[in-house]
């Protein structure tokens, strides 16, 4: 099918399928072919990984099985290199590559630590993420180094990333892309580099979203009824370039700990949410599919956030 042609189609596809029958049938959906695959969701947060002691490898195979189960269409592959952010690295290079065959269904993105930025400066990180981006990367991430949110070395990195256009999903919490309660440290980013899209993920965050957080929050899963709106709130509404990726136990958690706070911050949010697992372990157990479905969202809101936000910014 022509490219223009194959969109429409695709586009028909899924409003016919959040019309109502396509949506919540996780159990019974039928894998088809591997290509062009029209499904529920865009998830934008998942993993490759390498072996490692008794866990089976999730490979890209492993990977793909998985999202034909679940109706993902596509899905965004983030590297790991900071030493703070998994026990082995997983590269850009082993992502780029392992990614390649599939691009129909698989998004990579590229990551660089920023302490490694001493070696080439801004200079030579735009050239190496330009580099990246010649081999399909096309967003930066899982951006999880064990500095402040506005390290100074953190902030040459969104200087680059903000010449190059690249998205970027942060991981924050006490030990990774520190920031205090209220998240200045996130806002002085926003600022800026207003046309760097930040999308915040993990404890740190996803704490946020209560206005009575606590620093110990941002490195746990609170469970305390929300009384009233966050840092989260308060950015997603006065930055543009601010996003929030609703994947892991966090994004869960965030979202279930009140379900009626979050089920109306999802819907005042919706132009700014992003669907997401953080799949990263074969057989790993996934909250969000249930969690959303269960939760009656309205049909527009569930086509943004299960995938039109992420096809705008991932392209
Ligand atoms: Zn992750």
């Amino acid at each position: 099918m022509k490219d223009t042609r194959r969109r429409d189609f695709l586009k028909k596809m899924s409003s016919i399928a959040f019309m109502g029958f396509g949506v919540g049938f996780s159990g019974c959906y039928q894998p088809s072919s591997r290509r062009n695959m029209v499904g529920n969701y865009i998830d934008v947060h998942v993993h490759i990984g390498h072996e490692w002691m008794k866990d089976e490898h999730l490979t890209v195979k492993n990977l793909l099985d998985w999202m034909d189960v679940h109706s993902v269409e596509k899905s965004v592959v983030l590297p790991l290199v900071s030493p703070e952010s998994w026990f082995y690295p997983v590269s850009t290079d082993y992502v780029l590559k392992e990614t390649a065959p599939h691009r129909d269904r698989l998004i990579p993105c590229c990551s660089i630590d920023p302490r490694t930025l001493n070696l080439g400066g801004r200079e030579g990180t735009v050239l190496l993420l330009k580099e990246y981006i010649d081999k399909g990367a096309k967003g930066f991430g899982e951006h999880k180094p064990g500095v402040a949110m506005d390290d100074s070395r953190n902030m040459v990195l969104y200087e680059s990333l903000n010449e190059v256009g690249l998205p970027c999903l942060f991981h924050l919490d006490n030990s990774r892309n520190m920031d205090k309660v209220g998240l200045p440290g996130l806002e002085k980013v926003l600022k800026t580099y207003p046309d760097l899209v930040m999308i915040g993920h993990a404890n740190g965050w996803w704490a946020s979203i209560d206005g009575d957080a606590v620093q110990a929050d941002f490195q746990s899963y609170p469970d305390r009824e929300i009384n009233r709106q966050g840092a989260v709130d308060r950015l997603l509404a006065e930055y543009p370039n601010m996003y929030g990726d609703l994947s892991a136990g966090s994004g869960a958690n965030a979202i279930s700990r009140d379900l009626e706070f979050g089920r109306a911050f999802i819907i005042r949010n919706a132009d700014k949410l992003l669907f997401g697992t953080d799949y990263l372990k074969v057989g790993q157990k996934i909250p969000q599919f249930e969690l959303y479905e269960n939760m009656d969202l309205p049909a527009d809101v569930r086509a943004k956030v299960y995938k039109g936000n992420a096809e705008r910014l991932f392209g």
